[in-house]
């Protein structure tokens, strides 16, 4: 039994290639390509698109319904340390290196 999803993009069944050809002579189609579900990949975008291209389209089509799930309304900040050090590049020359250490709160 074949286990997949019938990919998202919204103009997948658009692109001109032979793998999305279906039908008889005379009544042929472009159809949306399967996206076949494997165990691995059930959280990722690919589990739901066949290209990088799809989901570009699918998000760029719904882009205001994909940020209200979780909308960001202030900016978020991750505390740091910045360390200025001396470091020396691949031929031994040496020159100020700045270093964004992440400090723990938590
Ligand atoms: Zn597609």
């Amino acid at each position: 039994m074949s286990n997949f999803v019938w990919c998202h993009g919204p103009t997948c069944h658009k692109s001109h290639t032979q793998d999305r050809i279906r039908g008889v002579k005379g009544s042929k189609v472009l159809r949306t390509k399967k996206v076949q579900q494997t165990q691995w990949s059930q959280n990722s975008f690919y589990s739901k698109f066949c290209s990088q291209g799809c989901y570009n389209d699918f998000a760029n089509t719904h882009i205001q319904e994909i940020t209200a799930i979780a909308p960001r309304t202030e900016a978020l900040e991750t505390p740091i340390d910045v360390v200025k050090q001396q470091a020396r590049d691949w031929s031994g020359n040496t020159y100020m290196e700045t270093k964004i250490i992440t400090v723990d709160n938590g």
